[in-house]
């Protein structure tokens, strides 16, 4: 089990304790050591509100001041600690309208999600779990902390976030929870799309993705989130893990009628270009048919995509999307056909633009792209060597102006 990640916030959590506070672990990281998971991040609670902490620790970073969390920096690590809070009213489905600093761990837990992240855990190991999350997770259960339907009441999020718990875990909703996420859903709409993505990115990822993806489809979430509501996902299955870009990119190569800017999910430009990328790439795969074509497709998408995508073949054929030519692509076809590679990039190229313009005694022009291109295949062809003075003299006998 590993405990050093803790051990390591030990000085943080006894530092406080010193100067009369309480101090305990919370969140993911007991939930994760309880199921003898790795730890990645820890979350600290504390009864010092975030002033007290500023005056008691050197270096702070107040991420989140009105919400009460300072992060604390210390050999060289930041540490998030949260002050103990309690939640006033909520009107608009995804955040309170006050939140109160308070001075007792209950009255913290009670307004988290789940009862597997409602337990907290002193700097002895102690467990102190108000809400009986030991024997859910124990029971591989997903329960609200208090009345389900009020909790996705106050935040929508919460449903999202139970699905992408269940697509990591493996657990169960518990009933009255799947009820309220089902009485509850169409308040995601009120989200904003950027909480939902973090969320929907975890979720599909997930390794128990098929039953919470098969929820989300029953739940009709998707009707109520911005962009995938123009797609029809009874068309749609997912049984695997997949990366959120890649899953986009399939959508739209299965429903291409679907005209939806992907500005729609207000994720990075990398992202996008990453979606665009997959796009074309699982698009050109049915097109390969000589070995050629394979070096072509090899140098232009690079194999990590190419790879990745083969690794969802069962995406692509479940959802008559495209189904791949084991024969001529596989992972051995291109690994093969890229280490043989004599160039992979453009700039590896031994001449420019400037060079061939000289050669040709020739201005500028939109000539000059396409042949770039044509240099390009005849040196993955292997038709000329990548050296400057055959490429040029290549081109002199190719091009007629
Ligand atoms: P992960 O392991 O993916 O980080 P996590 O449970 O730590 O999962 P976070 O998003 O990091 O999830 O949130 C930390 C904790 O804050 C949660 O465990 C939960 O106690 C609480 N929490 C987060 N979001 C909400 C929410 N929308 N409503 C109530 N409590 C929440
Ligand atoms: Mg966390």
């Amino acid at each position: 089990m590993n405990k050093s990640i803790f051990e390591a916030a030990q000085p943080i959590l006894n530092n406080l304790i010193t100067h009369d506070y309480q101090a305990y672990f919370v969140g993911g990281s007991v939930r994760d050591y309880l199921m003898h998971k790795e730890i990645h991040d820890i979350d600290i609670t504390t009864s010092a509100t975030p002033d007290e902490i500023e005056a008691i620790f050197d270096k702070t970073i107040p991420i989140g001041r009105e919400h009460g969390t300072i992060n604390v920096v210390y050999k060289h690590e930041q540490y998030e600690i949260t002050t103990f809070r309690a939640e006033g009213e909520y009107d608009d489905h995804r955040r309170p309208n006050a939140v109160y600093f308070v001075r007792d761990l209950y009255e913290d837990v009670k307004r988290r999600d789940f009862t597997m992240n409602a337990i907290a855990m002193d700097t002895h190991y102690h467990i102190l779990d108000y809400f009986n999350g030991q024997q859910d997770i124990e029971n591989k259960i997903i329960r609200t902390v208090g009345d389900a339907a009020e909790r996705f009441n106050e935040d929508a999020l919460r449903i999202i976030r139970g699905l992408r718990f269940q697509a990591q875990l493996g657990f169960m909703l518990e009933e009255s929870t799947y009820l309220g996420m089902k009485s509850h859903i169409a308040s995601i709409e009120h989200l904003s799309i950027e909480r939902i993505i973090v969320e929907l990115k975890k979720l599909f990822t997930g390794k128990y993705i098929t039953q919470s993806y098969n929820n989300l489809k029953s739940l009709n979430a998707f009707n109520y989130i911005t962009y995938f509501n123009q797609f029809d996902f009874t068309k749609f299955q997912v049984n695997l893990p997949v990366e959120f870009t890649l899953l986009i990119a399939a959508l739209k190569v299965q429903q291409p009628m679907v005209e939806a800017s992907l500005s729609m999910l207000k994720i990075s430009n990398q992202e996008k270009k990453a979606i665009t990328k997959y796009e074309r790439l699982i698009q050109t795969i049915p097109n390969i048919s000589s070995k050629n074509d394979l070096k072509y497709f090899v140098y232009d998408y690079g194999k990590v995509d190419i790879i990745n995508v083969l690794n969802h073949s069962e995406l692509l054929h479940d959802n008559q999307i495209i189904d791949l030519q084991p024969l001529i692509v596989n992972r051995d076809t291109i690994n093969e056909t890229y280490a043989q590679l004599p160039i992979t990039s453009r700039k590896q190229i031994a001449i420019n633009g400037n060079d061939i313009l000289t050669t040709l005694n020739q201005p500028g022009g939109a000539w000059l792209k396409p042949l770039l291109r044509d240099i390009e295949c005849a040196i993955i062809r292997g038709e000329i060597n990548n050296q400057k003075n055959e490429i040029l003299e290549w081109v002199k006998t190719h091009v007629k102006i």
